[in-house]
């Protein structure tokens, strides 16, 4: 957790509350704290870490105020969420928004946090705070010791420290998974060593035949049903690819997957063929996990290749997570669970209406849409119109103005928020009458 802010509000003053030491020298002089200065701290059975910085100036281009700039920015990169300190007493100053923004273009975790806010009548003073676009203010007072439990509540929150949305925590019920791919990439050779690990457990899942491709088995506590893939049979105990390749297969599989793992083939790059199948995968809202195969068998310079034909031709995909693998020598395997869960999370996300209206606003606030002719965009309020894929629907004035740039703008935010990694999102615009 870094301390930030400007110099004399109180940062050193609320390092030593929050480490319980006197690590830090208290006084007040502008910028005496000028190195970072580290100290543990503990709550709720937690430790952390704080890091406390000298007096902050982004656009710091010279001497000392640099320097601190500088450390600052170090100490930020470090932490996993950021304190961002200002002066009850003092207001809003223009130094405030110019961290604000700073530390709104980072997209960490940000709490703003005002000090010296004992004997204040509780948010009177603070509402001019909101204008910084960060949310929240919550106020402490680091000399008198209140609002300390708040803040620790808060500052540890987004790092989930009772592990409830651990990445690759089991869901509840099954991840319906298709394994996608045009033949050859080596859909049977991946499916097929992961039935061989000891890990993997079959189990039975009513209305499923023997002899189906429906696999239902459990990983780790996580059930997953591998749904009938285009092409593949099983024959005896193996998988085989005997099949034509088949478009409506494919198709078929990718509708009624959760979750899609497209393989390609690191010896061809990325052909027409896949840049289809990640189409159809895009156009269903399906999520989606993508592994290049056959790593093993290409050198440097065609992995820059392979790399380059990626982000060229699905460039479209670029929310989804994407791993180098060997299925043949069981290589990089073991990250694709984790992958493909957190992908059916985040396409089932549930995202609050006050949360969404709130980003939006924040959103707004950082970046306006752009005035077409006579009409000025006014985004208004945001709620969720789906799952699976996630739809936000965003309600408000003249939204037909709104352009595909400004829509990708705010779907960068909303992504960030929720942490929508391997899920198409869709927004839509309501205009009012
Ligand atoms: P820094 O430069 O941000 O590290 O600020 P300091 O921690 O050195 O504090 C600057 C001044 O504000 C010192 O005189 C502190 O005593 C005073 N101060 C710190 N916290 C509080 C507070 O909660 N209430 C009041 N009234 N003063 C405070
Ligand atoms: P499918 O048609 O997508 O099911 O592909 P297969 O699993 O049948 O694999 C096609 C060919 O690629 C086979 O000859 C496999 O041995 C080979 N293959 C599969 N995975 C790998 C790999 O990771 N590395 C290498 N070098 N070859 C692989």
């Amino acid at each position: 957790m870094a301390l930030v802010g400007r110099p004399n509000v109180g940062k050193s003053t609320l390092f030593n509350r929050l480490t319980k030491s006197r690590d830090a020298i208290v006084a007040d002089y502008s910028g005496l704290t000028r190195d970072r200065h580290y100290g543990n701290g503990k709550h709720t059975g937690h430790e952390f870490i704080v890091i406390d910085t000298g007096g902050f100036e982004p656009d710091a281009t010279s001497g000392i105020y640099k320097e601190m700039a500088k450390q600052t920015r170090q100490a930020v990169a470090e932490a996993d969420v950021v304190v961002f300190v200002v002066d009850a007493r003092g207001g809003v100053s223009a130094q405030d928004h110019d961290i604000a923004n700073y530390l709104r273009r980072l997209g960490k975790p940000c709490l703003l946090v005002a000090n010296k806010a004992e004997g204040l009548l509780e948010g009177a003073q603070l509402v001019e705070f909101y204008e910084l676009g960060l949310g929240e203010v919550l106020p402490v007072s680091a000399a008198h010791g209140q609002g300390i439990r708040s803040l620790l509540d808060q500052a540890l929150k987004p790092l989930n420290l009772q592990g409830d949305a651990d990445e690759d925590e089991a869901v509840p019920g099954v991840i319906k998974l298709a394994v996608a791919g045009r033949p050859n990439v080596g859909k049977s050779t991946l499916i097929n060593v992961w039935l061989g690990e000891e890990r993997l457990v079959a189990f039975d899942l009513p209305g499923t035949t023997r002899d189906a491709i429906s696999v239902p088995f459990e990983r780790e506590g996580q059930k997953f049903e591998l749904i009938d893939t285009a092409g593949l049979r099983r024959r005896g105990k193996v998988f085989e690819a005997i099949e034509k390749f088949s478009v409506v297969k494919t198709l078929q599989a990718i509708e009624s997957a959760n979750v899609v793992l497209l393989l390609i083939d690191a010896t061809q790059g990325v052909t027409d063929q896949d840049a289809h199948i990640a189409g159809y995968i895009l156009e269903n809202g399906r999520a989606v996990v993508l592994a290049v195969n056959k790593w093993d068998a290409v050198d440097e310079y065609q992995r820059e290749l392979v790399k380059r034909s990626i982000e060229t031709r699905l460039g479209f995909l670029k929310f989804a997570n994407m791993h180098l693998i060997s299925a043949q020598k069981r290589q990089g395997l073991g990250p694709l669970w984790a992958s493909i869960i957190q992908a059916y999370k985040a396409a089932n996300c549930k995202m609050s209406t006050p949360m969404l209206t709130r980003l939006l606003l924040e959103s707004v606030q950082f970046q306006s849409p752009k005035r077409a002719g006579m009409y000025r965009p006014k985004l208004r309020y945001a709620h969720q119109g789906g799952m699976n894929p996630p739809i936000i629907v965003i309600h408000g004035n003249s939204l037909e103005h709104v352009t595909d740039a400004y829509k990708r703008f705010l779907e960068g935010r909303f992504r960030q928020a929720f942490n929508l990694v391997g899920t198409p999102l869709r927004i839509e615009m309501k205009t009012a009458a």
